[in-house]
């Protein structure tokens, strides 16, 4: 490895080792050279041209259309020492010329600009600059093609042409083929590079969850969320209508929970979005505007309310959990209403027939029978040669059964109907179901009805599900959603061609009226009490600089730290994501906090032990009084009850011979030996009462 190069990922940012593509990007990067990078979010693009740009000489020019984002890594650049400004609309004008004047006297290392104060300072003193490097973030928005297209982004080549000398990095976490294509071309890149991560998030955990009642939805949801106190997640609506009905649900469950869409005002939206990033609201639900200007590193779970649209918007919305690199949970829910809807909506785009393949991808997705993380990877034209082992298809496979005969009895009733028959009726009628629509079709008169009626209708629903996915049937979109039969189809109903499905497991029971007020509180282990404890530190600092709490440590960081519990500025370091600056400004109180933490932990030693440990050093009775800030005559009664106990203790050090056989001799003609003070005044007071006290213990043990 690089020297110096990791030698400036450790100072600066903390981080022991590169990951997968970094350093090659980085040295490709400093060969002066165009390139383009395409990881996955959270995959760490942003160190790819922080580091170059603190090894170059002059100033890094960094284009980021989202304004929201460009202070928070502003300020996490500065958090971590690096001299960085950004510079957009949203400032004073005061403000602008200090920055200007700064950039102009090459006091920066990194510059951040939206395109639109690009080209409007790109002719007055952004000319004068010396610059090194320009990183084109979110590259994406260059293609027409995309959703985030900015027609600004394509005069970026004319700043190309300008500054020939210079390296251009661009970098985007959208991956399609056209994009790619676009980038390299309408930001007027030469010769290119391109370095292509793997776009598998392994960390998150892909859940999917077909046709549950809303009930038994809400319970499960409900159950999932009070599983997981205090992690921030986001539910995805299709209708503001849904964001709002479920913020409602989990208030009236005590969940804290908000909920955001196109319908509320901009500084709604936004005091909404602050308040997530700074860990205040846990939960959003949302349609799928939201997230698109977060930098927000510890979602912890994305849940789907319905199917979204396509393969790509998925990917991006289960993307915005797990950035840290911690495990993270994602469960999409879909029914049929939603894919009619979707669908509904596809058709009446003039993109219609893009759409509805898109859809009909998705779709797959949702009813696969075979590793979720494969199919995904597929997608981006990526192949996985291991099951993924984490996704529930993994987790919990199906075992297969020969599906010929199911498979025929329904292609044979969709024959018969003319294959004007969607998946409701279908069932109806293979299960001969009375139904008005059954007798007013004349479906009971077909020689199929009721051929089915050994299966219920979940397992209709299952075993159709797979007509789908094999192959045998298609869905017309166009038409009712009416089943038609393939050429595979036609071959296992006529040819008797054999096939598999995966069997039908019965879903585990709910138990009904499940009781929602008894519920097991979870015994949180010591460090995740710690973990806590380092997450409200680091809010306090957060509201105290006025960044968002990720800014100052990531939770990745803070759990390694509540795991190695580091008490020098020296074990800090060796926490990942801590450089020189951060152990700096941060680190003495977090060791304060976790030293506080672990003496709280230590069981408190009873006042006798620390008598006798004082004892067993040496100390006199008088010396360890003085020290103890206690009367002699307690420490005396320590020492005693010490010595009773069994402690290793030479009681002969501290009691004479004389004075056990005054005492052993006037015991006889006293009362009460429970009290002191008959036995002191019957000596004439001749022995302290701390002797009398150890004689007594002594006798007694003798005894
Ligand atoms: P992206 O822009 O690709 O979405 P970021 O650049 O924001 O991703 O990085 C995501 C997270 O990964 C950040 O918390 C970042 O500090 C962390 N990270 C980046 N590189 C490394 C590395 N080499 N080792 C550990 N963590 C890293
Ligand atoms: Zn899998």
């Amino acid at each position: 490895m690089n020297q110096q190069l990791k030698a400036q990922l450790k100072t600066t940012f903390g981080y022991d080792n590169f990951r997968d593509q970094q350093e090659e990007i980085i040295e490709h990067i400093l060969s002066k050279k165009d390139t383009i990078v395409l990881m996955p979010t959270g995959g760490g693009k942003s160190i790819c041209f922080q580091i170059p740009a603190l090894i170059f000489e002059n100033l890094t020019v960094v284009i980021s259309p989202l304004i929201s984002l460009m202070k928070d890594q502003v300020d996490a650049l500065k958090s971590n020492g690096v001299k960085a400004e950004f510079y957009n609309s949203s400032l004073s004008d005061e403000s602008k010329k200090a920055i200007q004047t700064k950039a102009e006297n090459n006091e920066l290392k990194l510059l951040y600009l939206s395109p639109e104060t690009l080209f409007q300072i790109s002719s007055s003193w952004f000319r004068n600059l010396t610059i090194s490097l320009v990183a084109i973030d979110e590259a994406h928005c260059v293609s027409m093609w995309g959703h985030d297209f900015r027609p600004e982004y394509t005069q970026i080549k004319i700043l190309r042409n300008q500054l020939k000398e210079i390296p251009f990095v661009a970098l985007t976490a959208t991956a399609d083929r056209i994009t790619r294509k676009d980038i390299a071309t309408h930001l007027g890149l030469t010769e290119p590079k391109t370095f292509l991560s793997s776009f598998d998030r392994p960390n998150l955990n892909l859940n999917v969850k077909g046709n549950v009642p809303k009930q038994k939805k809400i319970d499960e949801i409900l159950d999932f969320i009070e599983s997981k106190p205090n992690q921030s997640g986001i539910i995805y609506c299709l209708s503001r209508k849904e964001t709002e009905e479920w913020s409602q649900i989990l208030e009236d469950n005590n969940i804290h929970a908000a909920h955001y869409h196109a319908g509320l005002t901009s500084d709604e939206r936004d005091k909404i979005q602050t308040e997530f990033i700074n860990d205040e609201i846990p939960i959003i639900c949302a349609t799928i505007a939201f997230g698109m200007g977060i930098d927000k590193s510890n979602v912890r779970w994305i849940i789907h309310n319905n199917l979204p649209k396509n393969v790509e918007g998925y990917y991006q919305e289960i993307g915005r959990a797990g950035r840290d690199g911690l495990k993270s949970d994602t469960i999409l829910y879909f029914n049929y209403r939603d894919v009619k809807l979707l669908a509904d909506f596809a058709r009446e785009s003039e993109h219609s027939t893009v759409l509805l393949e898109k859809l009909n991808r998705m779709i797959e997705f949702a009813e696969a029978t075979t590793c979720r993380r494969k199919i995904l990877l597929a997608y981006f034209s990526e192949e996985l040669h291991e099951n993924c082992g984490k996704c529930d298809i993994c987790k919990n496979p199906p075992s297969t059964i020969d599906g010929t005969i199911i498979a025929q009895k329904a292609l044979s009733a969709i024959k018969r109907t003319n294959e004007s028959i969607g998946n409701n009726t279908l069932i109806d009628l293979l299960r001969g179901a009375k139904t008005s629509e059954m007798f007013s079709k004349k479906y009971n008169e077909l020689k199929t009805y009721g051929i089915g009626a050994d299966l219920n209708v979940n397992q209709w629903m299952f075993y159709i599900t797979q007509l789908k996915n094999i192959g045998l049937v298609e869905v017309a979109y166009d038409e009712n959603m009416h089943f038609k039969i393939t050429n595979y189809g036609n071959k296992v109903l006529f040819e008797n061609m054999k096939i598999t499905f995966a069997a039908y497991k019965e879903k585990e029971k709910v138990v009904k009226g499940k009781s929602k007020v008894v519920k097991e509180t979870k015994q949180l282990t010591t460090d995740e009490i710690l973990f806590d404890r380092l997450k409200l530190l680091r809010r306090k600092i957060a509201v105290e600089e006025n960044v968002p709490a990720y800014i100052v440590f990531s939770d990745a960081t803070l759990l390694q730290m509540a795991n190695e519990k580091p008490m020098t500025k020296n074990e800090l370091l060796g926490i990942q994501g801590i450089g020189m600056q951060k152990s700096e400004s941060y680190g003495d109180e977090f060791i304060t906090l976790i030293k506080q933490f672990t003496q709280d932990l230590q069981p408190k030693k009873s006042t006798y032990d620390e008598t006798f440990e004082l004892l067993k050093s040496g100390l006199s009775i008088e010396s360890i009084a003085t020290v103890r800030g206690m009367a002699t005559t307690t420490i005396y009664s320590h020492v005693a009850k010490l010595y009773l106990d069994g402690y290793p203790i030479k009681i002969e050090d501290f009691i004479t011979v004389e004075d056990i056989e005054k005492i052993e001799k006037i015991i006889p003609n006293i009362e009460n030996t429970n009290q002191l003070k008959p036995i002191y005044e019957a000596l004439n007071g001749e022995i302290d009462y701390g002797i009398i006290r150890l004689t007594l213990s002594y006798l007694e043990k003798k005894n």
